[in-house]
Parts: C-alpha cells; sequence; structure tokens
C-alpha cells in the first residue's frame, strides 16, 4: 500500500513532502470517497454547459441580461455578488473553478500554495534591491484561483487593522464614509465571532461585543490548538507588548493569538461563507465558473460600461448589465483588466495600440508587506509541530473527527504589531508600524525545499541554511514594516490577454531608505526578544548558528548581517493592494472616487484590494471583505432605495 501511495503522491507532483506526506496521505486515503462525493456534490453553480444543452433542447436558456455582473468570485467579489443579488439580478464569473478539497485542511497549506491548480503563481520582475536569493531575483507572488480566490490559500488570519489605517483613506478621499468608525458596521455586518466555542475555552478572554458580531456569514475564532502560542504572549508581555483583542481599537503595541476564518478546524473561504450557503436559494444569482474575463465592453463612442468580453473553454463570449459591472478580480487581475479595457496611463496604452477611454494612474500605487523571518530559534522541548512526527495517523484522525489537532492549524499562529523608533520619533507612538507573527514549526527534513518552493527562493541556499539544522524543533517570527514608503508600478506585458502583466514591487526601494530601516529594527527586536525572554530560555531558545548563506561574508549578527539578510531573504506577505487606488476625482493618484467608481467612466466600478489608497498596517484580507461590505451598499444605496433584511447596515 505505501508503494502505491508513493507512486500516487510522485504523481501529484507531491513528492518534496512525501516524508511526512505519506503517513497523512495514507490516512486521507480512508475518506477519499468522501472527499469527492464533497467535490461534485458542492458544484452548484450553473454552468455554461448547462446553458448550452438547454439551448440546444429548444428550452428557454437563463436569462444572459443581467443588472450587474461582478468579476471574480474571491474575497471581495462573493460579497458583493451576495449582497446585490439580494436586490437584482447578478452574473458572477469566475476565471477558476472548485478548489482542491484538500485547501479546507489548513495544515495542508504548504502543501497547496504555488500548485497552478489553486494559485496563480505569479513572479515579479527582477528586483536590484531585494529577493537576492531568489531565482532570477523575482519574487513569487502566491494569489488564489478558484472559486473564494486568495481565501482558498491564504493563512486564515483575520486582523482588522488600526483606525488610523482608515481615518487616513478618510482624510486622503474627504470623505467620512471610511472613517474607522463608521466603517465599523461594515467589519461586524460578515463576521460570525465564535467566543469559546470548538475548544478554546481558556485561551482568549471574552471579546467585547462593541466590536464583534456572532451572526455574521463568516466564521471567526481563534483556532483549536495554539502551539507556543502561550510562550509566545508571554515573552511579549515580558517586552511590554500586552496581550489584547487586535479587532478591536488598539493605541500601543499589543499581541494575540490569530483570530482564523475557520469552522470545526477547516477552512471557510469567503466563497463558502458567502455563496456557498444561498445559491441554491437565490434564483437571482449565477455563477459562471472558467470564464476568464479579457476587457469591459463600452456602449460605443461613450465610457459607460454594458459588459465584459471573456473566455470560456476557449470561446470567447460576451456579457452584459444593464446597471454595472463591478471588477473584484484582486489587486493584479483587476488593473490588467482595466488597461486592456483602455483605462490607464494614455502613454502606456498608445505604446502597446490600445484605444485610451480614459487617462488614469492604474496600476501605479501598487503596494505590498514585505519581510523575512527571523529565525529558526531552536528549543529543546518537543512543542513545536514537526512534520514527521507530528502530522501522523493520529492527526488525521483527530482532523476528521473532532476537527482539532495539528491539521487545523496554518503557520500564523500568533500575532503582535510593535512601534518603531520611527512612528515613536514621527509621534506615531500610538499607531504600530511593525507587525511581527510567530511561527511554530519545526525543521522537517524537507524544510529548504518546501521554503524554495513557495518563495521561489534558490534551492542550493537553502539547502545549506536548513539542512544542518533539520529535524529540530523551532519557531520563527516573521517580522515586516508594515507602513511602508515603498511604491510599485503594474504594467500590461502586451496586449494580448493571455499575457499575465509585469509586476514590479521595488521593495525597499524608497528614497529615504526608510523600509529598511525599520525592517532591520523589528529584525533586532525579534532577535532580542526570541533569545532573552524568560518564556523562551525555558526552552532553551538559541538561533540557529547557520549564517544566511549570501550573507556569510559580514560579521554573524551584525545590522549589516540583518540587511542582508532583509534584503536577500525578502519574502512577500502576499499583501497586493492599490493598483486602482481610491482618492479625489481630481487626485493626479485616484483611479477610483470615493464610491468606488472608475473616475472618468460610468457604470463600472472597483471592489477589491486594489483600491487601497495606503496599505493598512495589518493583512488584508479582513479589509478587503470589509471593503466588498462598503462597496456593495454604495452600489445598493445608488440603484435602490430600501435595504431589503439581509442588507440592512448591522446595529448593535
Ligand atoms: C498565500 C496568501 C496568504 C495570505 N494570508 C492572509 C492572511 O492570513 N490574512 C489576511 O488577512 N490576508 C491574507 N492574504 C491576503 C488576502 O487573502 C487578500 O488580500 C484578499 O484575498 C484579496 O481579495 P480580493 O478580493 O482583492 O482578491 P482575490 O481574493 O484574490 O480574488 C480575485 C478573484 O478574481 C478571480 N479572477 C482573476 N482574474 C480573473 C479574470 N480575468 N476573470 C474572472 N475572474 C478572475 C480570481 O480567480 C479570484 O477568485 C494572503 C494572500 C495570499 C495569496
Amino acid at each position: 500500500m505505501d508503494t502505491v501511495v508513493i507512486k500516487l503522491a510522485v504523481g501529484l507532483g507531491l513528492q518534496n513532502f512525501i516524508g511526512w506526506f505519506a503517513p497523512v496521505f495514507l490516512g486521507m486515503m480512508n475518506v477519499v470517497p468522501a472527499l469527492l462525493v464533497l467535490f461534485f456534490y458542492t458544484d452548484k453553480s450553473q454552468t455554461y454547459n448547462e446553458y448550452m444543452s438547454e439551448k440546444d433542447s429548444g428550452k428557454k436558456p437563463p436569462d444572459l441580461q443581467y443588472d450587474f455582473i461582478v468579476v471574480g468570485g474571491g474575497s471581495a467579489g462573493s460579497v458583493v455578488a451576495r449582497r446585490l443579488s439580494k436586490h437584482f439580478k447578478v452574473l458572477l464569473l469566475e476565471r477558476g473553478g472548485e478548489p482542491n478539497p484538500l485547501t479546507v485542511v489548513p495544515g495542508m497549506e504548504s502543501a497547496m500554495l504555488s500548485k497552478p491548480e489553486v494559485d496563480y503563481r505569479y513572479l515579479t520582475v527582477p528586483q536590484n534591491t531585494s529577493c537576492l536569493a531568489c531565482n532570477n531575483r523575482q519574487s513569487l507572488w502566491n494569489s488564489g484561483f478558484g472559486l473564494g480566490g486568495s481565501s482558498i490559500i491564504n493563512a486564515m488570519v483575520y486582523i482588522r487593522g488600526h483606525p488610523f489605517d482608515y481615518d487616513l483613506w478618510s482624510y486622503f478621499t474627504n470623505d467620512e464614509r471610511w472613517k474607522y468608525k463608521n466603517l465599523l458596521p461594515y467589519f461586524m455586518r460578515s463576521e460570525g465571532y465564535c467566543d469559546n466555542c470548538e475548544h478554546t475555552k481558556g485561551i482568549i478572554p471574552s471579546v467585547n461585543p462593541k466590536f464583534h458580531n456572532i451572526e455574521g456569514e463568516l466564521p471567526v475564532r481563534p483556532p483549536p490548538i495554539s502551539p507556543m502560542v502561550p510562550e509566545f504572549l508571554e515573552a511579549l508581555e515580558w517586552a511590554s507588548v500586552s496581550k489584547g483583542d487586535v479587532n478591536a481599537p488598539y493605541y500601543k503595541p499589543i499581541a494575540d493569538v490569530t483570530s482564523y476564518s475557520q469552522k470545526f478546524g477547516r477552512r471557510v473561504t469567503t466563497y463558502n461563507a458567502f455563496i456557498d450557503t444561498i445559491l441554491d436559494k437565490r434564483p437571482t444569482l449565477n455563477v459562471v465558473k472558467y470564464a476568464r474575463v479579457i476587457r469591459v465592453i463600452f456602449e460605443p463612442g461613450t465610457t459607460t460600461a454594458i459588459g465584459v468580453k471573456y473566455e470560456r473553454f476557449g470561446k470567447i463570449e460576451v456579457a452584459k448589465a444593464s446597471k454595472e459591472v463591478i471588477l473584484s478580480a484582486g489587486a493584479i487581475a483587476t488593473p490588467k483588466i482595466l488597461l486592456l479595457s483602455g483605462v490607464g496611463p494614455e502613454a502606456e496604452l498608445k505604446q502597446l495600440k490600445i484605444p485610451v477611454r480614459a487617462n488614469l494612474p492604474v496600476g501605479r500605487n501598487l503596494q505590498d508587506h514585505v519581510g523575512t523571518f527571523v529565525g529558526p530559534f531552536l528549543i529543546d522541548k518537543p512543542i513545536s509541530i514537526l512534520p514527521e512526527r507530528d502530522l501522523n495517523d493520529d492527526a488525521v484522525y483527530q482532523f476528521l473527527k473532532n476537527g482539532t489537532g495539528p491539521f487545523t492549524v496554518t503557520f500564523a499562529r500568533g500575532v503582535s504589531l510593535w512601534t518603531s523608533t520611527r512612528a515613536l520619533g514621527a509621534g506615531e507612538g500610538e499607531w504600530p508600524d511593525i507587525q511581527a507573527g510567530m511561527s511554530s514549526n519545526g525543521i522537517s527534513q524537507n524544510f529548504d525545499q518546501v521554503l524554495s518552493e513557495l518563495y521561489n527562493l534558490r534551492a542550493d541556499i537553502m539547502k545549506e541554511f536548513i539542512d544542518p539544522v533539520k529535524g529540530k524543533d523551532a519557531f520563527s517570527f516573521i517580522v515586516d514594516y508594515s507602513r511602508p514608503r515603498s511604491r510599485g508600478v503594474l504594467k500590461l506585458a502586451s496586449a494580448n490577454y493571455v499575457d499575465e502583466p509585469l509586476i514590479d514591487p521595488r521593495y525597499y526601494g524608497d528614497a529615504e531608505q526608510e523600509d529598511i530601516r525599520v525592517t532591520v529594527e523589528a529584525i533586532q527586536r525579534a532577535l532580542y526578544i526570541g533569545e532573552n525572554a524568560p518564556a523562551y530560555k525555558r526552552l532553551g531558545a538559541k538561533l540557529s548558528p547557520i549564517p544566511f548563506p549570501p550573507c556569510k561574508h559580514i560579521l554573524f549578527r551584525s545590522t549589516e548581517y540583518w540587511e542582508c539578510v532583509a534584503r536577500q531573504y525578502t519574502l512577500t506577505l502576499h499583501h497586493f493592494c492599490g493598483t486602482t487606488s481610491m482618492g479625489p476625482v481630481d487626485s493626479p493618484h485616484a483611479v477610483v472616487d470615493s464610491e468606488l467608481r472608475v473616475i472618468g467612466t460610468k457604470r463600472l466600478r472597483v471592489i477589491d484590494a486594489s483600491i487601497m489608497p495606503f496599505i493598512v498596517s495589518v493583512n488584508t484580507n479582513a479589509a478587503t471583505l470589509m471593503i466588498g461590505e462598503r462597496g456593495a451598499d454604495f452600489v445598493i444605496k445608488s440603484w435602490s432605495i430600501e435595504y431589503l433584511p439581509e442588507n440592512e447596515p448591522y446595529k448593535k
């Protein structure tokens, strides 16, 4: 049986994971029939084939004239399609299909990431001041491909951000509706917080109902197990970073166990939460999978959007919307669709011979969080998750039977927000600007291969760095400067929609060199805590003695050494945003106005992570869901007079 499993794993391209994967896979074999049933019976979308067969049989085809077309069924698109379809006829077009069923297992995160069936795997253009240890100096940008978008592969962390993140948006757009206090009901509307349920009793205190809703569609909760989070919280308390609720307003450094979008230990994507639950009962919503939108169609001679052109199974199709086209294809595909539609920087479009509809800075203002792992810190107690030891049959059983155990967690287990000396000097002491997460993964036998596959890091470098510490229990911090100044650019590679865009993040490219300075400060602080906090001393925590190979010529642990590590071992946190930035209509930086309408066009909006004018100082999924809620509300308000029950603004 083992040989069959190994052959199967190799067939699936999982050879790197065989060490620990074989026993897991053996356990999984027991549930394969159930997973297959799940896979086929959860596929409830109305497909093109159904439509064609109805047409061929002379039956009336589904009405192809919609009020709204939503492009992209990811984090924001799922929310928008749900809210709008309560009032209107909506077509949701999604490039991918049902995600691989194994994406529901949080502990399979690294095995699923970078797999082309669920991940676009964009490669940036080669970088000069960062990503130096990556193959060809190109950062690998994972992005979810399929119903649920990036929520099918993300680390499931639910964190909203600081009030000032949004107050800044409000100030910049000159629109009070984007102030944190006015956005709170939109965060809360979709939150289904579960306090002290599903095995979490005792880990976190009751949350304040002023800031949490227990009835929203998206399950949010701390995971069933939190390996090494108690030590993390104790160590940070020692460093004057107190435990608190990161999803309530905070005005000083803070730490917490990460809350996940999860139920019974399983991943819940935004598509699961917002669409799967209603699709059968909502005839006004049609989801078409495998529909790759190419461009927006405008009424001839005008800038009024009337539909989209898309490709499906090699055929070019057209769908029409009588009210609006809404782009929710994410911060990479949304600007690409706009550019192909003639909305973007005039000179660039002309160069590619694309007729210009609106001259706007599409693709500018690209932002992301970037950082590095600080570690591994080796420990002498068996309390991290070491795949060969811990991801065993028993763990599979725990996961399937009780929704608990090590398969219920992604790598992100503890979260904290710190204030840099830059922030203190700038009078921003109440607005933490460093994010430091904790991952309690031990060093598996294939850790180097996993890291090099996930981040496009050079295999020879990672082997030299990791080989000597394989098999050890460990933890790491992942730190980033959460209000970076660098701005990147996204451009079309050609006028052909099959070519992926050129992405240039320009990490650490700010003239002031503030981004690298704060990142190095964050690394040094994490190192100090990792080696000196009593909670970690008790575990015998020591930074691995192996220097990062491309930096070994520099004095180990010196400031120059850490700067070298940051520039070589540069890791995206996958928080791409800002490429169709929101702003005042007369701003040279704005693509959409503060109601998310594309400036200079009619009946066309963007509602996804692309519209953030400034990246929030935490992970971006909760902010994107809120953008979905806020944006859908703008749309509903502009086309109807009254809310239907489900869409009423959240009231405490
Ligand atoms: C690996 C990874 C880990 C992350 N971890 C976290 C985390 O733990 N917590 C957190 O808060 N954030 C996290 N993020 C970020 C977060 O998931 C994203 O910010 C968020 O999902 C963005 O939502 P979106 O709606 O803008 O885009 P997406 O969710 O990416 O949705 C875009 C959708 O559009 C579809 N699409 C693309 N092109 C087309 C086209 N031409 N036609 C039709 N459909 C198209 C895509 O298939 C996709 O379904 C992570 C992201 C990644 C990639």
